[in-house]
C-alpha cells in the first residue's frame, strides 16, 4: 500500500500537524518538530504530546507513515569544534523530541565539509555524530536524506551514504530517504524506464532497499547533474510524470512515507490525488 502525504505546517504546536495532514487527504506526513531556523525550542508540554498522539490515532497515521525532518542549521559533519558540538546537541534534542512523540524516524541531511575536511573524514564524522545520538536515544531511526550535492553538501552519491551507514554501529536504527529532485540533480537519470531501473538497481546494490525509510516526491526546476536543489510542483518541472508513475506502481516503495515537498502548498491535496490516480497505469 502507498502512503502519500506532504511536509505540512506544525505552526501553533506539533499537535496541529496531523490535523493539517488530514485536511489535505494525506495518508502520511512530514513536519518540523520545532522551528527549523532556530537552534533551541521550548520543550513539549504533556498536552502537546498527548494531543499529537491522540490525533494521529484519530486520523489513522501510524508512526511508520510519519517522517519528521530536522532543522536546516544542523551540520553533523561540521569541520569546527563549536559548530559540531552545537549540531550534535541539537540533533540529539530532535531525536528526543521524536521519541517523546512516539515516532520512530528522523529525516536529516547528512552534512557539509565546508572545504575544511576531506570527503571521507566528513563522512566519518557524520557517522560518529549518528552513533552518539543513537547511544543516548531509543526507538528512533536516523534517516539520511540523499542531497543534490549543492555546495559542499555530502550524501549526493549512494556510495557516500553507504560509507556513513557502514560506520554506524546500530544498523537497525539507520535508514535512507530518497528525494526525487535531489536524485536527478545529483546525476541519476531516473526519467527514463531504463534509467529508473538502473538507478534503483544501484541503490539496492550499494545501499539496499531494506534501508529505505521514506521518499520525497518532488519535481525539479534544475536539470540532471546540475547539483542545484530547487523543487517544483509535480508536472511543472523537468522530472516528467513517468517517474511518479513508476514509483506509485512499484512495491519497493510500499508502506513508507512518500512525502511531497513541492513549493505550492495550495496544490498538495490535488497532487496527492494525482499520485494515487497513477496507481496501476504504470504497466
Ligand atoms: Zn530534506
Ligand atoms: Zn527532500
Amino acid at each position: 500500500m502507498k502512503f502519500v502525504g506532504a511536509h505540512i505546517s506544525a505552526s501553533g504546536g506539533v499537535e496541529n500537524a496531523p490535523v493539517n495532514a488530514h485536511a489535505i487527504g494525506a495518508k502520511a506526513f512530514a513536519f518540523f518538530t520545532k522551528n527549523q531556523r532556530q537552534w533551541v525550542a521550548a520543550p513539549f508540554t504533556q498536552q502537546n504530546i498527548d494531543l499529537f498522539k491522540s490525533r494521529c490515532e484519530e486520523y489513522g497515521f501510524s508512526p511508520d507513515q510519519i517522517l519528521p525532518h530536522d532543522s536546516y542549521l544542523i551540520n553533523l559533519g561540521h569541520p569546527e569544534e563549536e559548530g559540531l558540538k552545537k549540531s550534535r546537541s541539537a540533533f540529539f534534542d530532535e531525536m528526543k523530541r521524536c521519541e517523546q512523540l512516539g515516532l520512530n524516524r528522523l529525516n536529516f541531511h547528512p552534512g557539509s565539509h565546508l572545504n575544511q575536511l576531506s570527503i571521507d573524514d566528513c563522512l566519518d564524522r557524520i557517522a560518529e555524530s549518528i552513533n552518539l545520538a543513537l547511544e543516548k536515544t531509543n526507538g528512533v531511526t536516523a534517516v539520511i536524506e540523499n542531497t543534490a550535492g549543492q555546495g559542499t553538501n555530502l550524501g549526493h552519491t549512494f556510495e557516500q551514504i553507504a560509507h556513513i551507514i557502514d560506520k554506524v554501529e546500530d544498523k537497525n536504527r539507520v535508514g535512507v530517504c530518497l528525494d526525487t529532485a535531489h536524485t536527478l540533480a545529483a546525476g541519476y537519470e531516473i526519467r527514463t524506464r531504463e534509467g529508473f531501473e538502473e538507478t534503483f538497481r544501484q541503490f539496492d546494490e550499494i545501499i539496499g532497499f531494506n534501508y529505505l525509510k521514506g521518499m520525497h516526491l518532488n519535481d525539479s526546476k534544475k536539470e540532471l547533474s546540475s547539483r542545484v536543489d530547487r523543487h517544483d510542483s509535480l508536472g511543472k518541472g523537468l522530472m516528467t510524470m513517468d517517474v511518479f508513475v513508476s514509483i506509485m506502481n512499484d512495491s519497493r516503495f510500499d508502506n513508507i512515507p512518500l512525502i511531497l515537498e513541492t513549493p505550492d502548498e495550495t496544490l498538495w491535496a490535488e497532487e496527492i490525488r494525482l499520485l494515487y490516480s497513477l496507481v496501476s497505469q504504470g504497466e
